[in-house]
């Protein structure tokens, strides 16, 4: 179990014993993320989770899902975990730090990603193959924009790897 302390801005993220890696392998923090949204899953939220990565492969953040338990629409795991890396670190820190995400950022996340100053992003699966597996009949969770087209009018470049891992990702979405 977490040790979440729900009173404070940080109950939706976990915050990390900073472990020295040089493992920069996009799958082992991938898995990692994916992780994160088994914890949201089983938290009662929404299977979605990420992590903040510095340059030496420091995992500095872990970020939940967390629309249902704070009953907040705008609580998704990116949004929650750069309220508090925006807080903490300067934007030119985070330009040399990567956000794994479990599921490629919705348009909302991925404008947080670059108004943080996040330099890169790696992403499991991505929102059409999402949506080619569960449909597009719930309009509340269908934004057809993917993170790249959106993006690629930002004014500073966010670096963007994925979809990778996409099965693993399908599997939990399939379980939860
Ligand atoms: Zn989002």
């Amino acid at each position: 179990m977490l040790n979440i302390d729900r009173e404070t801005d940080e109950k939706k993220i976990k915050k990390v014993e900073t472990t020295a890696t040089i493992n920069n392998d996009k799958d082992f923090f991938l898995r990692r993320a994916i992780q994160v949204a088994k914890r949201s899953a089983q938290q009662g939220n929404l299977p979605y989770g990420c992590v903040l990565v510095d340059e030496q492969g420091n995992v500095l953040l872990e970020g939940e899902n967390s629309v249902i338990t704070d009953n907040d629409v705008l609580a998704h795991a990116e949004v929650n975990l750069l309220h508090i890396a925006s807080k903490r670190y300067a934007p030119e820190f985070l330009k040399n730090c990567t956000i794994y995400t479990s599921d490629e950022p919705c348009p909302m996340c991925a404008s947080a990603i670059f108004w943080s100053g996040v330099g890169q992003l790696v992403f499991g699966l991505s929102q059409a193959r999402f949506f080619a597996e569960f449909g597009r009949k719930n309009s509340h969770i269908t934004f057809d924009l993917s993170c790249r087209e959106l993006l690629k009018f930002s004014g500073r470049q966010v670096k963007i790897a994925g979809p990778l891992l996409e099965h693993e990702v399908l599997c939990l979405h399939r379980r939860t």
